[in-house]
């Protein structure tokens, strides 16, 4: 039986991504998950999947766990939040390792189809300098100018990717990721983002009483974020169409952090004094998804309200905490 091949699969997005898989109605046997971490730190696991814990940086490994692939999607990545990237510039570089190796044991193992996982963090800085940002159109990603570190290995491996596609006829697609948020992800240890930071705060002041917190930089910068729904579904159309260029997948609401503060408050029912730590790490001014392009190819975009995707994040992140 060939393999459907998903990379990273003990993280967030690519552990929902088996089980939408297997919700679709494909035999959990037919596919091969796999990740470095320990199998019992995996956010989600399905019944029936051939699971390996292995380092996809290594060219053994990815060469050895492609074989008998008909397609891989590439999720697997040395990652986190700001704090996590603006600190961990060489580790965010070196998952460069294990696209190349994937791109290199797909095209040994003639495996046809391929998805990549890149990033809006490709986007040239000076394109989100305000909070009332352009949405960034998928050609702002050039003259490149990139996030120092993580953007510049997903602008690379998105081009090695198109290379692949050029000169070996591979089938490759790639999707910009805007801010994917949702349950079973990281909330905790320096590598969240900011919907689970925020999430996590508010449930910590909510359990303990104490309604002090902590936001990094003034609030007003601004994002849009995507729930994880949207994201499965975006991975999926994006594959069925023939898409052969890096397109955005991510939600146009746009929000600042404070608004995005005020809807958690709101869920967990509790005011929070604010505490704003100019110092810590903020990233870009301002970002939002331009998805003229993902409607043009998929007549589709995005679509659920930051508000509920928010609501089932904020109560899986809830009872996390005080499960600890
Ligand atoms: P995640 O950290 O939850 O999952 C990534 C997984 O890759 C982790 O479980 C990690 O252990 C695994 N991994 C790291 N190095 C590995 C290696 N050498 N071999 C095998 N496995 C390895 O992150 P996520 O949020 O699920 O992100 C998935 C992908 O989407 C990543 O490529 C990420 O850069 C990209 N992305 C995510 C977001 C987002 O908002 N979550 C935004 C843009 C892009």
């Amino acid at each position: 039986m060939s393999k459907i091949v998903i990379c990273g699969s003990g993280g967030f997005i690519a552990g929902h991504l088996v089980g939408s898989l297997i919700k679709s109605g494909i035999s959990p046997q037919k596919i091969r998950a796999i990740d470095i971490k320990p199998i019992e730190q995996w956010f989600q696991r399905w019944r029936g999947v051939e699971e390996h814990v292995a380092d996809l940086s290594e060219r053994e490994a990815c060469l050895t766990l492609t074989e008998g692939a008909e397609s891989i999607y590439n999720l697997a990545a040395d990652m986190g939040g700001m704090g996590f990237i603006e600190n961990n510039k060489t580790a965010c570089m070196l998952s460069v390792l294990i696209n190349t190796h994937l791109l290199m044991a797909a095209n040994h193992n003639k495996v046809p189809h391929y998805f990549y996982a890149s990033s809006a963090c490709v986007y040239a800085a000076d394109r989100q300098t305000e909070t009332d940002v352009q949405p960034l159109k998928e050609s702002y990603a050039y003259p490149a100018q990139p996030e120092d570190g993580y953007g510049w290995e997903k602008l690379f491996s998105e081009r090695m990717c198109r290379h692949f596609h050029e000169d070996f006829k591979m089938d490759v697609r790639v999707a910009r990721f805007h801010n994917v948020y949702g349950t079973h992800g990281t909330w905790t240890g320096g590598r969240e983002k900011a919907p689970a930071a925020i999430c996590r705060k508010i449930a910590e002041a909510k359990l303990s009483g104490r309604h002090d917190i902590s936001i990094w930089g003034d609030g007003e910068q601004t994002r849009s974020f995507t729930f994880i729904d949207d994201c499965l579904e975006g991975i999926k159309l994006i594959c069925k169409h023939n898409i052969p260029e890096p397109i955005n997948l991510g939600s146009s609401e746009m929000v600042s952090i404070n608004g995005l503060v005020d809807i958690v408050e709101e869920i967990a029912g509790i005011k929070c004094r604010r505490v704003y730590d100019l110092l810590a790490p903020k990233g870009v001014r301002g970002r939002n998804s331009d998805n003229s392009l993902i409607k043009q190819y998929t007549s589709w975009e995005p679509s659920t309200p930051l508000k509920d995707g928010m609501e089932k994040t904020y109560r899986w992140i809830y009872d996390q905490v005080k499960n600890q």
